[in-house]
């Protein structure tokens, strides 16, 4: 039960309502006790009666309190009754949203390097286990506590009434738990099976749905559905093993019980018959027992849900355990303005690799000069900027801004001053204009507007139907390359940071776009510190500093004048096929 305590102490307050439960489960125990009392009291008096014992005043004297405690004791369990199933409502809503609420703030502020290895799906899955442990738990509190506090009432009554029938109910309550303690282990590994594989279905829809072009395009369908159905195969297995031991469980539960209630109800008869127990004894003693054994099977069931809810949380908690992102150092201090960049001899692995992808990597970068990263497609220029952003930190070397090192600093306050436009653009599915504005929440239309068109961007987002209230679709589809890395050009000039970071963010453009979207970043990068990966050589000549990388070090430095003209460079014979007009791709 680890995993569903470390899920509880994830929402202390579930822990303070439940003391308002067990209070009203409490009342509703003892209501639930004592009502048989009162049924084994009016046939006594009845029995009374016409054996002569007492008078036909007395007996409906008797009888008529007797019926009003009833009658009170029925009202007491609407009322509370009301009261708990309210209880468990709030409950469920309660901690159902403040639980997300605070597990999607956790995964805001997971490690990238999560994500980059994450299925979506998966996640999804994951998140979605909130809801079915909340519902638990509020279920819980839902009649469960009250049944336990009244299995214990009734065992304690029986144990002083007719201490044999008590022993035997005692044993029957024993060999319940045993039964669903046993089962519970027994289905362990195909609960933690069946979820795993639920898991990877919805990873594999979810993959299936984000790569819908790559699947179509190369005929795929059949092969992503077999995996979908191997996996499918599997759960149905997983399953059916479990359904077949529960099923097994619940029968000899049923015989267990049955068993026990009819030992009871002998014996009782049994003694009345012997003169030790009144006819009313006899009612009393069968409807405590079977209200016992009513109560029993739902706390069974629950525990058997126990371990189920026990492997969901276990997969919740998984989540909650991934490793967040570096936290802040106790003392670190805000940056406000950058003012050198120095990349100090860094050299940087990956956490799931052996290679280092960058080694002895140093640079200088004074405020307002650019600095060029060329090199090959996984030469490592990404890398560079994921270390800058911080989404990593560096395994030797040091990055100083400032003079002081990258992670004395609060990472929100270096990253505010860093305007980032990739190659692959990621837009909300929200209307334009949010997506502009989400550089800055607070910004006029007026602003937003004017960063779209110093991006470019006005001119076809007026042709659009709703015109920066138009939806664009989840991922940005519904817009072409060139918009999007247009609207992501406006983003970053609205944010109007002192450092650009520009990632390839021209190489999926057509030359007309291009010029358009070269236009918009040339806005943006002047006046400005800048860091740009180019696939092509014009954007890199006016570079203060042009770093050419090849398999993660720095082959050749220097500004465009000089290495042009170095014999045998790589950056030389780029440029001379460049200039002879060949397409050039760098990044290719
Ligand atoms: P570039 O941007 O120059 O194309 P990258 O910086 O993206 O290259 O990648 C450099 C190297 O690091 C490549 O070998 C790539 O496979 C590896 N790499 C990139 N991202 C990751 C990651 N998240 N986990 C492990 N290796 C990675
Ligand atoms: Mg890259």
């Amino acid at each position: 039960m680890k995993n569903l305590w470390r899920t509880i102490q994830f929402i202390p307050e579930y822990r303070g309502r439940v003391v308002g439960v067990i209070i009203v489960g409490t009342v509703l125990g003892f209501i639930g006790t004592a009502t048989p009392f009162l049924y084994k009291g009016i046939v006594d008096a009845i029995a009374r009666m016409l054996s002569g014992t007492i008078t036909h005043e007395q007996a409906t004297w008797t009888v008529t309190v007797l019926l009003i405690t009833f009658f009170a004791l029925r009202i007491g369990v609407v009322v509370f009754g009301a009261l708990q199933n309210k209880q468990a409502d709030d409950l469920w809503l309660h901690t159902v949203s403040t639980f997300r609420q605070r597990v999607f703030e956790n995964m805001t502020q997971k490690s990238i390097d999560y994500f980059e290895k994450t299925r979506v799906g998966e996640i999804m899955d994951r998140f979605g286990t909130i809801t079915t442990i909340t519902m638990w738990l509020s279920s819980l509190t839902d009649g469960t506590l009250a049944s336990i506090i009244q299995m214990l009432f009734i065992i304690t009554v029986l144990l002083i009434k007719a201490p044999v029938i008590g022993v035997i109910m005692l044993a029957v309550l024993a060999l319940n738990f045993f039964i669903s303690y046993r089962t519970v282990g027994l289905t362990k590994p195909f609960r933690r099976g069946w979820q795993t594989l639920a898991g990877r279905m919805t990873g594999l829809l979810a993959e299936m749905v984000g790569n819908i072009a790559t699947v179509r395009s190369f005929g795929g369908e059949p092969a992503v559905k077999q995996r979908y159905d191997d996996t499918q195969a599997e759960w149905l297995i997983q399953r059916g093993n479990l359904h077949k031991t529960e099923w097994r469980s619940e029968q000899a539960l049923n015989i267990v019980n049955t068993v026990g209630v009819f030992a009871a109800v002998s014996l009782t008869a049994h003694g009345a018959l012997q003169g030790r127990f009144t006819t009313g004894d006899i009612l009393l003693v069968l409807t405590l027992t079977q209200n016992l054994i009513n109560t029993i099977s739902p706390i069974a069931r629950q525990i058997n849900q126990a371990s189920d809810i026990e492997s969901t949380a276990e997969r919740l908690v998984e989540l909650l355990d991934v490793e967040g992102e570096h936290a802040d150092k106790a003392n670190a201090i805000p940056l406000t303005q950058f003012e050198t960049i120095t990349f100090d001899n860094v050299s940087f692995r990956y956490p799931n690799k052996d290679e280092f992808a960058l080694r002895n990597i140093s640079f200088h970068l004074e405020v307002g000069k650019t600095l060029a990263l060329v090199g090959t497609s996984g030469s490592g220029k990404t890398t560079v900027v994921k270390l800058l952003m911080r989404f990593y930190d560096v395994t030797e070397g040091r990055i100083l801004i400032n003079g002081i090192d990258l992670r004395d600093y609060q990472q929100r306050s270096v990253r505010a001053l860093m305007g980032v436009v990739l190659q692959d653009v990621a837009l909300f599915n929200d209307s334009i204009g949010e997506n502009i504005a989400f550089a800055r929440p607070s910004a006029s239309t007026e602003e937003v507007r004017a960063a779209a068109k110093a991006a470019h961007a006005d001119e076809f987002i007026q042709r659009l139907d709703d015109q920066y209230n138009t939806m664009v679709g989840e991922r940005g589809i519904k817009l072409s390359g060139g918009e999007k890395q247009r609207v992501a050009i406006a983003r970053a000039i609205l944010k109007d940071p002192q450092l650009i970071i520009l990632d390839e963010a021209t190489s999926a453009l057509d030359s007309e776009s291009e010029h358009l979207v070269q236009q918009g970043l040339e806005k943006l990068v002047t006046g400005r510190s800048s860091v740009i990966i180019a696939h092509r050589l014009s954007t890199v000549m006016n570079a203060d500093l042009i770093l050419v990388l090849r398999h993660g070090v720095i082959l050749e430095r220097g500004r465009h004048a000089d290495l042009a003209v170095q014999a045998n460079g790589l950056y030389a014979k780029l440029f001379t096929l460049q200039t002879q007009g060949r397409v050039l791709d760098l990044a290719v």
